[in-house]
């Protein structure tokens, strides 16, 4: 149901008091239409409506408000701006007049409901579907266009998604970059449509997942890409907009070599000295791509985004893979902080493009590039460009033939081993990538210096970088291309492609399990899939240091003996293999295949559990399950929540072990 302009401004008033979901019973079974038509609700009305006591006087305080301050305004007015409080508030944003309604040229205007003919789906996201069309102009010109309408779902919060939905134009129609999606305007029909610029080529993140023979992106396009993206982000900063929702989801391809920003439907006014925006309440925000700040305190600025360009980087450079993949939402949080996890370098990446993710990834917002600074990190960490002057077919190297681009991922700094050194490299004619050897190629940009000789000066100007931009905890940087001996082994490491994105928006109201099928790992490969930072301070995480020395994201793990989180800082495979026993009440220990069972038992009743904690866990409780899955619940919820672990128990107890209703509750309190 589409609300009426006339119950607009009760929408609105039930949207700012977070009483959207009342909106239909009042409009349909207490019938208030207008303000005025309160005075004759009673509050046992509300009660009837399932209105709370405490939303009521909310309510009444509001409409208080409401009435105080009303004027009336044109119904133009009334969607566009009206339903946009927040940005009215922003300093850069309450400045700029509603635009001025451009009905010919192709300006943000409204637009007639029979002037736009909508064909083939195009996707669906939060708030809205998005359908390719055609817009008819007044002079008979026709253009292709996206329209994005409403979601009208007959059960859904209507409230919210509208808010949402005129939100995002009210933002959309402010902007103009050449890197950030344009708005045409808006159909004023049932249901309600923003008519945008289409971006004929879709989402970078469907480019990225394409499957095969769809080859992979060039190297040097990936970087373009970020370098537009830094660009549109600077410009989003100027206009004092945070956007929370930076993915390659929400990059579109308008042409093969320009991406533009979409989606504002996160995009919220920065405030305050800070330039910062708090969410005032749980809503959904993309987890796995979220600065911990955000996912902690719902707090989000410049900095954040920051944060999350470095996880689209990421993103790009691991062919669309989905960050965190497995890891469920409740626990990214304490992988980042607790663990200082960071995502692996991607294959493809090269060592300074990844010190350039890190630093956006420092744990102290203050730490992280602004936008603009990123810009000149990227233009310093852009790859090296060389041309192939023989054939190579050596078994195992990249092919390539004489004149074929080839962008240098990784090279040798070793002088004396210049002409054997063994590079990687992305063949720009074939796009695939591998090792060559270096006395192939020749540097385009030095005076077709031979590449292993040019670069020297290069690779030891970007460890220079490197150095200077991560957050002190990569001790790799110093030496920034490896021996060829090392990465020959790593040669055959498979880029774990993921084809479908999982869900990305998870909300701080849906922090329960994720299903442990579809793209989670299985718990024991958790941990590998992190990076840990390598603090001094802090042990390596065991897990990870053993199984996968080289940081690469999709390398198989072998399973080691199991190593115990707390107990093998040095791990010793003897301990390890005692450490694979539970103790009996009786003192005996558990058959192996009696524990196997138990631990899969307590994995598949505490998401998100690796198998050594649910074996350390069941030693502890000498083998009874029901003990060992509390004991797990309380120090998952412990971990989330700033409580003791004994409230932390209490509070489970109260929710009879929904660890997922118990982790609302301690985040509502926050
Ligand atoms: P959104 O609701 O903005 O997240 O859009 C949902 C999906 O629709 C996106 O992931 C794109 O695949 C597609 N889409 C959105 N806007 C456009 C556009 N302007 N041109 C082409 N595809 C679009």
């Amino acid at each position: 149901m589409l609300p009426e302009a006339t119950s607009l401004w009760l929408l609105q008033l039930l949207r700012d008091t977070h009483l959207a979901q009342f909106y239909r019973p009042i409009l349909k079974e207490l019938n208030v239409t207008r303000p005025e038509h309160f005075d004759f609700v009673k509050p046992e009305d509300l009660d009837g409506i399932g209105m709370g006591r405490p939303a009521q006087r909310r309510l009444t305080e509001a409409l208080k408000r409401h009435r105080a301050g009303h004027k009336p305004k044109n119904w133009v007015y009334k969607i566009l701006g009206g339903l946009a409080p927040e940005q009215k508030e922003t300093s850069p944003l309450s400045d700029s007049p509603v635009p001025r309604l451009e009905p010919e040229g192709g300006l943000k205007c409204l637009i007639p409901d029979g002037a736009v003919c909508r064909g083939e789906l195009l996707g669906s996201g939060c708030f809205g579907i998005v359908h390719q069309g055609l817009w008819k102009l007044p002079n008979g010109q026709s253009i292709p266009v996206a329209v994005k309408s409403l979601r009208v779902d007959p059960e859904g919060p209507v409230g919210t998604e509208l808010g949402n939905f005129l939100r995002e134009v009210s933002i959309m129609m402010t902007l103009e970059h050449p890197n950030v999606l344009r708005l045409h305007g808006l159909v004023l029909g049932q249901p309600l449509q923003m008519v945008m610029e289409l971006a004929p080529l879709g989402s970078l993140h469907a480019r990225l997942t394409a499957p095969a023979p769809t080859p992979p992106l060039p190297v040097p396009l990936l970087c373009l890409f970020l370098r537009q993206l830094a660009g549109a982000m600077v410009y989003l900063g100027s206009r004092g907009l945070v956007h929370r929702d930076l993915a390659t989801r929400n990059l579109l391809l308008v042409s093969p070599h320009t991406i533009k920003v979409a989606d504002f439907g996160l995009v919220r006014p920065l405030r305050g000295t800070q330039g910062r925006y708090v969410m005032a309440g749980p809503g959904p925000i993309p987890f796995a791509w979220c600065a911990p700040e955000s996912l902690r305190w719902g707090t989000f600025s410049s900095a954040s985004d920051v944060w999350m360009f470095g996880v689209t980087l990421w993103e790009m450079f691991s062919r669309g893979e989905e960050p965190w993949a497995g890891v469920p939402p409740y626990l990214i949080l304490q992988r980042l902080e607790k663990d200082r996890a960071r995502l692996p370098r991607p294959p493809l990446c090269s060592r300074a493009l990844y010190a350039l993710a890190r630093r956006c990834w420092a744990p102290n917002p203050a730490d992280r590039p602004s936008f603009s600074c990123l810009e000149e990190l990227l233009q310093e960490a852009w790859p090296l460009e060389g041309r192939c002057v023989r054939d190579v077919t050596e078994p195992g190297a990249l092919r390539m033939e004489p004149g074929d681009p080839i962008t240098i991922i990784e090279g040798s700094v070793l002088p004396h081993s210049a002409d054997s050194a063994t590079w990687k490299g992305q063949n720009g004619r074939t796009l695939k990538a591998g090792l060559f050897p270096a006395s192939a190629v020749t540097l385009v940009d030095s005076g077709n210096v031979p590449a292993s000789r040019a670069i020297h000066r290069s690779a030891s100007s970007q460890a220079g970088q490197g150095q200077r931009s991560t957050d002190g905890g990569d001790r790799e940087k110093a030496k920034l291309w490896e021996k060829p001996s090392t990465r020959v082994q790593k040669r055959n490491i498979p880029l774990k492609n993921m084809k479908a994105i999982s869900k990305s928006l998870e909300s701080v109201l849906s922090l329960g399990p994720r299903p442990t099928g579809g793209g989670s790992s299985p718990p024991e490969l958790r941990h590998a899939r992190a990076v840990s930072q390598e603090s001094p301070g802090l042990p390596t995480h065991p897990t990870f240091a053993a199984a996968n020395p080289s940081h690469q994201p999709s390398q198989p793990v072998k399973e080691k003996p199991p190593c115990l989180k707390r107990e093998t800082a040095q791990y010793h495979p003897k301990k390890a293999q005692k450490a694979n026993k539970a103790i009996l009440p009786s003192g005996d220990p558990l058959p192996d295949s009696e524990l196997q069972r138990k631990i899969r038992e307590v994995e598949l009743k505490v998401h998100g559990v690796t198998h050594q904690e649910c074996l350390a866990t069941l030693r502890a409780t000498r083998g009874d399950v029901a003990a060992a899955v509390q004991n797990l619940k309380v120090d998952q919820l412990f971990h989330l929540s700033s409580q003791s672990k004994a409230d932390c128990r209490r509070i489970l107890e109260h929710y009879q072990w929904d660890l997922s209703a118990a982790s609302r509750y301690v985040l509502a309190q926050r």
